[in-house]
């Protein structure tokens, strides 16, 4: 009998991908040993937390400062009416507790900062980034290049959604040569400002998911030199190439970035609207 150190809860649980010839038992075994860090328990981090702990990740972070508002239920499912005034990340953990009890939850309701983003990145084997403002995104971005950590990051705005992978070392672009520097406040409107047709937060958050399965199983990624730009209005998928750039401030040799940057917040850079920036 293949798994002979599952239990047959287990065996069960997990036989559709044990079933899978390129999962298999020593994939899923993979899985239960590895670690995910989510940043961000929104829109993007509720599919994202929901098919990792599905998944049998044996570990999931879980990053969120917020709490839960009534406007955030059109697309943040992991999220009840019953959550609402609750933390983020404190909700979304006792979901993955209810679904799966193989997975085990490390809870970091605060904002991620300069002070506390390398040491949070570098204790997972994958970092996803679904958080709703560039000043996180790119404490998390420089964090998974500096520590060396793959990094799968979504953005979504109105009806378009954007997806890339970085991996470390060099082996692809880095998010900083795609996005040298977050735009100025005001440039980008937030889905408070421009509005999000709430499934495309799904779309993007589910391959995401995929994404990073992809990776914690080994398997070659296919987006860590391409951007994936999702239009929910025409149903298209495009994939665009993408470049190391020489002069990248952080990946490029003579790069000036060594540590980690903090910008200020403001909620004018709010936006899961990085998709709209990226796309220009
Ligand atoms: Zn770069």
């Amino acid at each position: 009998m293949p798994g002979f150190d599952f239990t047959t809860e287990q065996i069960e649980r997990y036989s559709r991908h044990i079933l899978l010839k390129e999962v298999g038992v020593e994939g899923q075994r993979r899985l239960l040993n590895s670690s995910a860090l989510v940043v961000g328990a929104g829109g993007l981090g509720s599919p994202i937390i929901q098919y990792l702990a599905a998944a049998g990740v044996g570990r999931i972070g879980i990053a969120d400062g917020d709490v839960v508002e009534l406007s955030n239920l059109q697309r943040q499912i992991v999220h009840g009416t019953a959550d609402v005034g609750r933390s983020k990340a404190v909700s979304a953990a006792e979901f993955v507790g209810g679904l799966n009890p193989d997975c085990r939850v490390d809870i970091i309701a605060e904002r991620l900062t300069a002070a506390n983003t390398r040491e949070a990145v570098a204790q997972y084997d994958v970092v996803l980034d679904g958080s709703d403002n560039f000043p996180t995104r790119f404490l998390v971005a420089d964090a998974c290049w500096l520590e060396g950590v793959p990094l799968v990051s979504g953005a979504v705005l109105r009806f378009e959604g954007q997806l890339l992978t970085v991996l470390p070392g060099g082996a692809s672009p880095c998010y900083r040569c795609y996005v040298p520097e977050p735009p100025p406040p005001g440039v980008i409107p937030s889905c408070r400002e421009a509005g999000i047709l709430g499934a495309v937060v799904g779309v993007i958050g589910t391959l995401q998911a995929v994404e990073a399965l992809n990776l914690l199983l080994g398997f070659e990624v296919s987006l860590a030199d391409r951007l994936l730009i999702y239009e929910a209005l025409d149903c298209t998928f495009t994939k665009a190439k993408r470049g190391r750039d020489p002069e990248c401030a952080l990946c490029g040799p003579d790069r000036t970035i060594t540590d980690l940057v903090e910008y200020e917040v403001s909620c004018e850079t709010d936006a899961e609207g990085a998709a709209e920036w990226l796309s220009e």
